[in-house]
């Protein structure tokens, strides 16, 4: 599907839990992924206000330093009734070096006073491909997955919230979902295939 130089692509993102996911997700397509972590440069700064800035920001920077194309997710957890906590932030919702234990404490405390529709959040994933770090027409896709932020944590799959986040559809939280299903529904999953579609599209048009 994709062209001779769309096969080969890191990630920009030193997340062990995306890379499983995504590689899961484009290996079908021919597409391999190579985590940035396999090269020796700093990660960057993400310091833009949404999702997509930061996504394009990081897939533009992993492009320069390593000559490959480049595929970035900047993803997290909006909770409208924290004001869109964690957000962008949601990596380091409890500091600098806050582990995902350290991130579901905090949200879980801030969300103790919420019951009924205050407990809604929802996943945002922002995907962006560049061929390059110039490319002036990079590949955009996003998506959002509802659910709710559970009173306690369950389930030891995934990463990052999801112990915490309960998908009303399937009576349990992401972490219990089988990696499947959970690549099927998932912001991260409706992203990547909305992105692989448009590559199957440029293809041809961009090599
Ligand atoms: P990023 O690496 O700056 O995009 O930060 C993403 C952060 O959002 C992760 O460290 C997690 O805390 C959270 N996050 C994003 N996607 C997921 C998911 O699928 N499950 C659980 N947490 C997620």
């Amino acid at each position: 599907m994709a062209g001779p130089d769309l096969c080969k692509l890191v990630l920009a993102s030193g997340n062990a839990g995306k890379l499983r996911e995504l590689a899961v997700m484009l290996e079908p397509l021919g597409i391999s992924l190579y985590p940035q972590s396999g090269w020796d440069f700093p990660e960057a700064i993400e310091d833009a206000a949404s999702f997509i800035e930061n996504a394009l920001k990081k897939a533009r920077h992993a492009a320069s330093h390593t000559g490959l194309a480049a595929i970035a997710d900047d993803s997290g957890l909006v909770v409208p009734a924290l004001g869109g906590a964690p957000g962008i932030y949601s990596a380091r919702f409890a500091g600098s070096t806050a582990t995902d234990a350290d991130n579901n404490l905090k949200l879980l405390n801030e969300m103790s006073a919420f019951t009924g529709k205050k407990r809604e959040a929802y996943f945002h994933c922002a995907m962006v491909l560049v061929r390059d770090p110039n490319d002036p027409v990079p590949l955009i896709a996003s998506a959002s997955w509802w659910g709710e932020v559970a009173d306690h944590p369950s389930g030891s799959g995934g990463f990052g919230y999801d112990p915490l986040f309960r998908v009303p559809e399937h009576g349990c939280t992401s972490a219990e979902l089988p990696r499947e299903v959970k690549n099927r529904i998932s912001h991260r999953g409706q992203a990547a295939r909305a992105l692989v579609r448009m590559l199957g599209e440029t293809d041809g048009n961009s090599n």
